[in-house]
């Protein structure tokens, strides 16, 4: 067993496929990545996992899918115009920024000891939108996924047969012009977060933030294998916003300490009061039976979905030493995050009813299942390949199959073998 270095999982993500840096070939840009064949299949699972426990389990949570460039006056309404800063100094030697939180007095870049006074930087990425010169209009990328949620609650409760409590969920892209992007994709630029809005009568406030609250808690002690390595950090009472009455992150234990993985946030009616105010249109909501007008208020649950992955690669990640001596890496994520649930492979690949009947197995089960196929070298390699990407089971077709209609399962974890009758392989590994 050994402890997860950053740098064992940012080698993992460029070996096999998980995460690249984005143009790369260009000498890159920090703060964007890439996903590679692996890391896009374990992603979108990440998201479908999430959905399905947000949107899909649930008879009050809808989804919705906003833009990325809205009205600009939505950021003025939000606040993130005036005030979506991080405070920047700058190293006198090297000219390098950062947050001051991220420096203690010594500049990690140069070693440099002398900084400017702290100033405030807004992380918003402007863009334009019209295409006559004099006509263009300054519009923003979103800092924040959430903001479409607000613009669109109006629609949602007058389309659909929704009352309150009533959730909208998101799943989508925000942009930060990140003082210090870095950590692989822990602070990186553009980032996608799954949010959650919450939209309640004011007086169940309380009871339904402290049920997100615990919701969010169980959903990332059952998606990680080590739960000890989770915990709430609640905000201080000085440091809240002027509306909200509470809030907690759920953070999980990274190589370099314990860093923010989610927020919960209690919103009260600022958003609706907000974008009501300046777009002069009314967002209260009228109870069906009881005629009351108000504006609802807000349980925020908003977490970033890259970073939740980077999580799971620490979480899951192993270095093991086998009976034979050798080491082998394995990652030991969710069997519903894995990339691939299963690998078959033909144990060799110059006989044809092999090669064959593997085939017609890695056809059926591809049907519902997403599986990998290889054949390339030696079954000890392509074990250990297929550990290095989480996949839970390996199956391969030998000479015993044509004889008897088995196959072998090797578990990844335990490394077990057994023969399974290819009619139950999919009830085996689903
Ligand atoms: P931090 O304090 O780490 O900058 P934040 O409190 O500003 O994060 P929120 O605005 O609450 O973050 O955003 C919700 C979630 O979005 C975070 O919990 C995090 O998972 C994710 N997130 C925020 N900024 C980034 C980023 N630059 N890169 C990747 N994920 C991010």
């Amino acid at each position: 067993m050994s402890e997860v270095t950053l740098e064992n999982i940012v080698s993992l993500c460029k070996r096999r496929g998980i995460i690249y840096p984005n143009s790369e070939i260009y000498g890159g840009i920090g703060g964007f990545y890439d996903y590679g064949p692996v890391g896009v299949e374990m992603k979108n699972n990440l998201k479908r996992y999430w959905w399905k426990n947000i949107v899909d389990k649930r008879e009050n949570v809808v989804g919705i899918d906003g833009t990325i460039i809205t009205h600009p006056k939505v950021w003025e309404a939000s606040g993130h115009i005036e005030n979506f800063g991080d405070e920047v100094v700058e190293c006198k030697k090297c000219h390098q920024r950062f947050r001051p939180e991220d420096i203690s007095g010594v500049c990690p870049k140069c070693g440099g000891k002398e900084f400017t006074e702290p100033r405030s930087y807004n992380l918003l990425f402007e863009t334009e939108v019209g295409v006559i010169e004099d006509a263009k209009v300054k519009a923003y990328l979103r800092g924040e996924a959430c903001q479409t949620i607000y613009l669109d609650f109006k629609n949602v409760v007058d389309s659909t047969r929704q009352q309150i409590p009533l959730g909208i969920a998101q799943i989508g892209k925000a942009f930060r012009n990140e003082v210090t992007p870095g950590k692989l994709t822990f602070r990186s630029r553009e980032f996608e977060q799954w949010d959650l809005q919450f939209f309640v009568h004011p007086k169940e406030m309380e009871k339904w933030f402290e049920y997100w609250k615990e919701e969010r808690m169980k959903f990332y002690k059952e998606l990680y294998r080590k739960p000890e390595n989770l915990r709430f950090r609640q905000h201080p009472k000085d440091k809240l916003v002027f509306y909200a009455k509470d809030a907690y992150d759920v953070e999980y234990l990274a190589p370099w300490g314990w860093a923010e993985n989610e927020g919960i946030h209690w919103r009260s009616d600022y958003d609706l009061t907000q974008h009501s105010k300046y777009s002069g249109k009314d967002l209260s909501y009228v109870d069906p039976t009881s005629g009351e007008k108000y504006i609802p208020w807000i349980v925020e649950t908003s977490g970033g979905v890259d970073r939740t992955l980077l999580m799971i690669l620490f979480d899951g990640y192993e270095e093991e030493k086998m009976e034979n001596g050798e080491t082998r890496t394995v990652l030991k994520i969710h069997k519903d995050i894995a990339a691939y649930r299963a690998a078959v492979f033909p144990l060799v690949s110059n006989k044809p009813e092999i090669v064959n009947k593997a085939r017609e197995i890695f056809d059926t089960l591809a049907d519902d299942i997403k599986v990998i196929w290889d054949s390339r070298g030696n079954i000890g390699k392509r074990y250990r390949y297929q550990d290095e990407i989480g996949t839970p089971y390996c199956i391969t077709v030998d000479y015993e199959t044509l004889e008897n209609g088995t196959v072998t399962v090797r578990d990844r974890d335990s490394m077990k073998q057994v023969r399974v009758k290819t009619e139950d392989l999919e009830e085996y590994i689903s």
